[in-house]
């Protein structure tokens, strides 16, 4: 018999886990759940990339603290490591309207406080030499880098239970009874409070509490090569979004940028398409041209979820006292921990470093 929690947060992705333990640093005694292992969905699979230059403008000032956190991560996670890499950034455009897309987007982000310049194809490819001299602007960011994203849920294991953290893997919540009751399979768990952190399946968690919250998904593929002499050294994107490139020191090269594959919120990622695979693959042989003679491991999908403004849903779910959500942001795993702290903050009565992201915005509202 466990009794009650003061709060139970259901989903253990980095969102979940995140807020789970600062909250349980700050005294609480928490529950997380997930119906699967801790960091298997969305934060165990995505391609690791902590970057400035695929984050909306008004998230930079939180994805900067993000980084920070996660270049430091051993510190906070008790020794736990994601392995969290700091390197160079460049955003590449090789038309004319990439180049526009580059401004106008380096604009907005460097007003949000992002260290973001552009440079030509020079000292483009004095940063980067193995870049494909067509480059007509870059924009360049020293403030970026990737982790290991399959790392994730064994780094955070060992801190949450440091923290006291019950953390209950295997554990699907079927619903919620009045009271801040958890439904499951192994019996009730009361919690004075709970938080949602579900990935693309905090739209039917918020229907448990009665709130309609559309939440988009995103059947994002991730590609890996086999393990190849160095061809580069910086993350790499192009403007339109369709690329995120780096090498691990283990010499794989890890190509993301959201291309889609098959799947859905209920039946999961189920196959990649043959058109996305290849785009993917020939859009990152173009950018460094060394990678044309690379062979290809295996490729993978995951579920990404977003918001209608692909800004976070962080704050009290509106109606439903005691209950809190977090999620649902475009390029959340940069930003994961931070908004994981802030939530806590939130919830722990502190006034949060930097302001959260109400949930009102985003209900669905009928129309007449
Ligand atoms: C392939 C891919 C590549 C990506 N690349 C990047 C990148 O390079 N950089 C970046 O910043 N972001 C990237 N992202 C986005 C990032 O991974 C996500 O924004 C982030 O991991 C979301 O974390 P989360 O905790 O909200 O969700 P998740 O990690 O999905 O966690 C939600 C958890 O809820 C659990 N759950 C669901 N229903 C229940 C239930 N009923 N009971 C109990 N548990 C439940 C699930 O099992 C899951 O573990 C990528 C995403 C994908 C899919």
């Amino acid at each position: 018999m466990t009794g009650r929690f003061d709060c139970a947060v259901i989903g253990a992705g980095v969102m979940g886990c995140a807020t789970a333990l600062f909250l349980a640093r700050g005294g609480m005694r928490v529950v997380l759940l997930d119906r699967g292992p801790i960091c298997r969905q969305a934060s165990g699979v995505n391609a690791g990339t902590l970057t400035m230059q695929m984050t909306r403008a008004a998230l930079i000032p939180y994805a900067l603290r993000a980084w920070e956190m996660w270049m430091r991560a051993p510190e906070w996670l008790d020794g736990g490591d994601v392995l969290a890499r700091a390197r160079h950034g460049l955003s590449v455009a090789f038309t004319e309207q990439e180049a526009a897309l580059l401004e106008e987007r380096a604009r907005a982000r460097r007003a949000a406080g992002a260290p973001i310049e552009l440079v030509g194809p020079a000292r483009a490819r004095e940063i980067e030499p193995g870049l494909n001299p067509s480059v007509r602007l870059a924009g360049h960011c020293p403030i970026d880098g990737f982790a290991s994203a399959y790392l994730t849920g064994r780094a955070f294991r060992a801190a949450l239970l440091n923290a006291g953290v019950d953390l209950r893997e295997g554990r699907a919540v079927e619903g919620i009874d009045p009271g801040f009751v958890l439904r499951t399979a192994a019996g009730p768990i009361p919690a004075a409070r709970i938080v949602l952190a579900g990935g693309v399946w905090l739209e039917p968690m918020a229907a448990w509490l009665g709130v309609r919250l559309p939440i988009k998904t995103l059947v994002n593929q991730v590609v890996v090569t086999e393990r190849q002499p160095r061809v580069m050294s910086t993350v790499l994107g192009v403007a339109s979004g369709l690329l995120s490139l780096k090498q691990y020191e283990n010499g794989t090269v890890l190509i993301g940028g959201g291309w889609q594959g098959i799947g859905d919120r209920e039946n999961g990622p189920i196959a990649v398409r043959p058109d996305s695979f290849l785009g993917n693959v020939r859009l990152a042989a173009y950018t460094i041209p060394a990678l044309r003679e690379a062979r290809v491991a295996r490729g993978w999908l995951g579920l990404e979820a977003q918001t209608a403004d692909a800004l976070p849903a962080v704050g009290p779910v509106p109606g439903a006292g005691g209950a809190w959500m977090i999620g649902g942001v475009h390029s959340g795993y940069t930003s994961g921990p931070y908004l994981g702290r802030l939530l806590a903050q939130a919830m722990l009565g502190q006034a949060p470093e930097m302001e959260l992201f109400p949930i009102d915005r985003l209900l669905h509202k009928e129309t007449a």
